[in-house]
């Protein structure tokens, strides 16, 4: 009988460590579910390109992955130098200047990708660069000048980006080139796209539509990296089809000391909202040079996987390390040894809640009569992907195997903790006859033996139905 995987999901970013078919099967077979495409680097050739790659990959290995696309959004960010970058020194004054020409940066000033900065902060505010390396505060406002006091200095290169403590800048959700790439998205056929800084829930709700203007059915995830999206986090989980706790910029938005209690607050509400969650950023910085994780990079990816996160990102490490399946091997290993401790696996199951919906009612009972009884599988017939979205939202350690016909759901359910796709490609879901199939199905795949009891759900109307039903069955 083969082990089943791990149940948190790992996300890797591809980038030029991780552009050619080898790597790219290297890093799903390490245990990678669901492939991030930055749209913030490279050309969009370069996104299909690997789109193309992963999709053929897939295909090879005979596996479901999906892939997210992550819109760069309103980061904003300095202009260029005329020397690439300047070394700036505590207590000198710099000035962050809307009307400088894009190479014109040097030591005392530098110009601003976005205009409206000038309008968005005033005298007394905390200016973060690059990730809060540098800080600055601001002096006065004067035109379209921002004068600032160096209180960090150090190096700032072409491109850094800008953070204001406690948010408030005011720029658009999705910019001209969000817009752009949500097309080239879409003709990539990503499972997910990823809308960068939204504030409130009309941002996802504006991108929601654009996506729809596409005549797509990609999945929206909401990036929480904005002070203000802390503070309506529910309307934007309801907006959305999964967050993100996106620590980078959220720690230099709220500062590091608060982020611990955000990842766990934004992991909480996304389950009780049914949705579903990503823990990303830094998670294995180190193994970008290094071989191995340092124990607190152990200890991050094992609490987030303790704290109910569905998925697990890696960034700069797929991309640019210089271990890309190392770091997912590393990731795998952990992930796994969190998932062994035994509160991964005990619910409250919601005895306390009020079930408004069919497919719900189904998917809570299914749940919590598998963890009450010797349950070796449990399998949802499903179309959208809906009925093992619920189920996954409450703990157990029993797997979920999400079969459908329907090549999207396949992948986007990848996101899922503890969901594994399967595909089931015969057009007959009428549920009496099904299962026979199903089982035998499960059986081939070297899931099941004779003797294991498995829980079924699905609809009583082929193909159509919600999920209405469920049943036992020994093998
Ligand atoms: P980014 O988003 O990698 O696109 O900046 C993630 C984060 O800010 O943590
Ligand atoms: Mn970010």
């Amino acid at each position: 009988m083969q082990q089943a995987p791990k149940r948190t999901k790992i996300i890797s970013t591809l980038g030029p460590s991780t552009s050619d078919l080898a790597s790219i099967k290297g890093l799903i077979q390490a245990g990678v579910s669901l492939v991030r495409l930055n749209f913030s680097h490279g050309k969009a050739q370069d996104h299909i390109d690997r789109a193309n790659l992963v999709r053929q990959a897939a295909s090879e290995l005979g596996v479901q992955v999906a892939i997210l696309a992550d819109l760069q959004g309103p980061k904003i960010r300095v202009s260029r130098f005329k020397n690439k970058k300047v070394i700036l020194k505590k207590g000198q004054e710099f000035i962050l200047d809307a009307d400088l020409g894009v190479d014109e940066g040097d030591e005392t000033q530098v110009g601003i990708d976005y205009k409206a900065l000038p309008r968005d902060v005033k005298s007394g505010d905390l200016l973060l660069l690059d990730d809060g390396r540098l800080e600055f505060t601001v002096n006065a406002v004067e035109g379209n000048q921002i004068i600032c006091t160096v209180d960090v200095g150090g190096e700032l290169s072409n491109n850094k980006g800008i953070n204001k403590q406690g948010g408030g800048l005011s720029a658009e959700a999705l910019t001209d080139k969000d817009k752009e790439d949500l097309k080239t998205a879409v003709q990539l056929d990503a499972d997910y796209i990823a809308i960068s800084f939204p504030r409130t829930a009309q941002d996802m709700e504006y991108a929601r539509s654009l996506v729809e203007a596409e005549n797509s059915d990609a999945k929206l995830v909401a990036k929480i990296e904005r002070a203000e999206a802390i503070e309506v986090i529910d309307d934007i989980i309801k907006a959305s089809d999964a967050v993100m706790v996106a620590r980078g910029d959220l720690g230099v938005e709220i500062g590091d000391a608060e982020l611990p209690a955000a990842q766990k607050h934004i992991i909480q509400r996304a389950r009780a909202l049914d949705k579903a969650v990503i823990t990303a950023t830094q998670m294995m910085e180190s193994m970008i040079h290094n071989s191995i994780p340092t124990r607190a990079e152990v200890f991050d990816v094992a609490n987030a996987v303790l704290d109910g996160t569905d998925a697990v990102m890696l960034s700069a490490e797929t991309a640019t390390g210089e271990h890309p399946i190392g770091v997912v091997q590393a990731m795998t290993r952990i992930c796994r040894g969190a998932e062994r401790q035994r509160s991964t696996q005990i619910s409250g199951h919601r005895v306390e809640c009020f079930f408004h919906r069919v497919d719900e009612a189904i998917a809570m009972s299914a749940m919590y009569a598998a963890n009450h009884m010797d349950i070796k599988a449990i399998v949802a017939l499903t179309e959208s992907g809906h009925t093992p979205l619920l189920m996954s939202r409450i703990r157990s350690g029993i797997p979920i195997y999400a079969l459908s016909r329907n090549k999207k759901t396949l992948r986007q359910v990848c996101l899922y903790r503890g969901v594994y796709p399967l595909e089931f490609a015969n057009a007959n879901y009428q549920f009496d006859t099904a299962s026979v199939e199903a089982i035998a199905l499960l059986k081939q795949q070297g899931i099941l033996k004779s003797g294991d009891k498995i829980l079924m759900t699905g609809g009583d109307i082929a193909g159509t139905g919600h999920t209405n039903l469920m049943k036992i069955l020994t093998v």
